[in-house]
């Protein structure tokens, strides 16, 4: 085997190897959303309680609505009892953001207005380099 036919064979390899990739995508996806695939899913799993148990799909269907009343009523239940919780974990949330948004401001405006830093003696905002404060004229 010389060195092209080597390399005809990973082509091929390759090539083979990606279709069945994309095939086995499409498959599980035909799978996940297909709504035909879906619904012959959803019969044999209907046939298998109902061999299991002796329910209708009136009373398997009654059961899901109440299973989901009850979530959706203890939800609202949690909800109402912690209201005030919650509102002051969404207040102390938006003190948090404010500050970092402050804090992110401050620190690109001081990237557009270049290395700042402050007088030891008067505060004043000062350049990084200079040797006096040009307020109150002392050295650094
Ligand atoms: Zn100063």
């Amino acid at each position: 085997m010389n060195l092209m036919s080597i390399n005809a064979f990973f082509v091929v390899f390759g090539v083979i190897m990606g279709i069945a990739v994309i095939a086995i995508f499409a498959f599980s996806f035909m799978l996940m959303f297909g709504t035909k695939t879906k619904a012959k899913l959803l019969s044999r799993q209907f046939k298998t309680l109902n061999d299991a148990t002796g329910m209708s799909q009136n009373d398997m269907e009654s059961m899901l609505t109440n299973l989901q009343n009850m979530s959706i009523r203890s939800r609202k239940k949690v909800l109402d009892e912690n209201e005030e919780t919650l509102k002051d974990m969404a207040d102390a949330n938006a003190r948090i953001n404010k500050d970092a948004v402050k804090t992110t401001a401050g620190a690109i405006k001081e990237g557009f207005v270049g290395n700042k830093v402050y007088c030891k003696h008067c505060g004043s905002s000062i350049d990084a380099d200079s040797k006096f404060c040009k307020s109150c004229g002392k050295e650094q």
